[in-house]
């Protein structure tokens, strides 16, 4: 047992949605109580439903048994306000994610908890530094984030703000090993480790379908290469729908050409798996993605409609662009120390993101390589395409001196 003064005991979790109800599950599995909260009283009913379905479950494919089950299901209990709660040692937020709303609710859980406990955000995109800002405690403020379905997902980012004390982060993930986690600390930045990676990586990605490639051929390159799905099918499978809500009510970023096929799909409603059709066709009940001629040719309708003189893109080209971006942005990253190492990155891919094991993760991968032929790459790339492929300074130095990302 850790000897951290932030011992974590009992829990609550604020919003019973996605993330929430996988959030309770690790709790609950890991034999920690959780109350919770969320200000739509169906959604908890429901959420708690959900719990015991997924115990149930469990108990039907023999994980645990009928005993078990009923403990776990015993852990969770209901409250009506934060007042309830004031004794967890730690809260962890998954409300909608807008800034306001979540710095609210952090003002009045710092005015209603015990001095001791640790405040969390699952946030996967928000500034925690900001949310930290609006409490008396910014040293017991931090991001926990989850990836979804969060009681399968082993990944849990550890993000620590400019405050957070040592033993919170401590704290934060012998909670994570409690829960079977492969927990990794980064640092507060848009996009944490893997998410600021992924934007770069499908960047490209939706760059190449306006320059001539379509969505099946990126996502069978990637797949050849061995990730579990390419970026179009993972799309669907989070909603295509979700980016376009969210530059629509950031109001920026609606106009860029790289997504104009996303918006394009989101307005005939083809929002992903959830609806039958995005990127990819599904029939009725089925997870299976089929190739859809109705998305190439609003793909060639897009990019001729921008300008684009369309080429054959070859699935040579696409795993370059993508992994490549991957292993600049990683670069950034370490550089910049938002990432303690590269096999800190390596695993968020490996564990988060669907990168094949055999590879080893981006920055392993780019070590296979050798880094003086990465920063050849990257330079050839910078030639061809612009400047934001100017190879990472850390890649610079390291392929000078004849080392890799693991300092060999
Ligand atoms: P969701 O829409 O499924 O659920 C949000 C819940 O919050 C709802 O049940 C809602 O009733 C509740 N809520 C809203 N305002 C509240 C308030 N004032 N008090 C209490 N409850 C309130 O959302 P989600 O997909 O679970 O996402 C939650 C958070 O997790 C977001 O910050 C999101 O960015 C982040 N996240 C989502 C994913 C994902 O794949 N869905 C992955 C990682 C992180």
């Amino acid at each position: 047992m850790s000897q951290t003064p932030f011992n974590i005991q009992r829990a609550a979790v604020i919003g019973a949605g996605t993330m929430g109800r996988g959030i309770v599950m690790c709790l609950v599995n890991a034999g920690v109580p959780v109350q919770w909260v969320d200000n739509n009283p169906q959604m908890l009913e429901q959420a708690l439903a959900s719990v015991a379905d997924t115990c149930a479950h469990n108990v039907r494919q023999g994980r645990i048994d009928q005993a078990e089950a009923d403990v776990r299901v015993a852990r969770v209990t209901t409250a009506a306000n934060y007042a309830a709660i004031a004794d967890v040692d730690l809260v962890i937020e998954a409300v909608y994610e807008n800034l306001e709303l979540k710095q609210r609710i952090f003002r009045e859980l710092d005015a209603l908890l015990k001095p001791g406990a640790i405040l969390a955000s699952n946030t996967s995109a928000l500034d925690i530094d900001a949310i930290a800002a609006v409490t008396g405690r910014p040293g017991q403020v931090l991001g926990l984030h989850f990836f979804s379905p969060a009681h399968i997902m082993k990944l849990l980012e550890v993000v620590r703000c400019a405050k957070t004390a040592p033993s919170v982060l401590e704290a934060a993930l012998a909670l994570g090993k409690r829960m079977g986690k492969v927990s990794v600390v980064a640092g507060n930045c848009e996009g944490f480790i893997g998410n600021r990676m992924l934007n770069t990586y499908v960047l490209e990605a939706r760059k190449m379908l306006l320059e001539g490639a379509y969505p099946h051929q990126v996502d069978a390159a990637l797949q050849g290469f061995g990730f579990a799905m390419g970026p179009f099918r993972m799309y669907d499978v989070v909603g295509v729908d979700l980016g376009w809500r969210a530059r629509e009510l950031a109001g920026v970023g609606q106009d860029a050409p790289e997504v104009q096929v996303d918006n394009r799909l989101c307005e005939l409603g083809r929002f992903g798996q959830k609806s039958g059709n995005g990127y990819y066709h599904y029939e009725a009940g089925s997870r299976q993605a089929e190739h859809d001629v109705e998305v190439d040719a609003l793909v060639l309708e897009v990019s001729e409609g921008l300008g684009f003189q369309r080429r054959d893109i070859s699935p040579e080209e696409i795993l370059e662009r993508c992994l490549l971006a991957l292993v600049n942005e990683g670069a950034k990253i370490l550089e910049e120390g938002i990432a303690g190492s590269a096999h800190d990155i390596d695993l968020v891919y490996l564990n988060g993101y669907g990168f094949p094991a055999d590879k080893g993760g981006p920055m392993a991968w780019a070590d296979q390589q050798g880094l003086a032929d990465i920063h050849q790459r990257l330079l050839a790339l910078e030639t061809r395409q612009g400047d934001h492929w100017n190879p990472a300074r850390r890649i610079a130095e390291l392929a000078a001196a004849g080392k890799g990302f693991a300092g060999r």
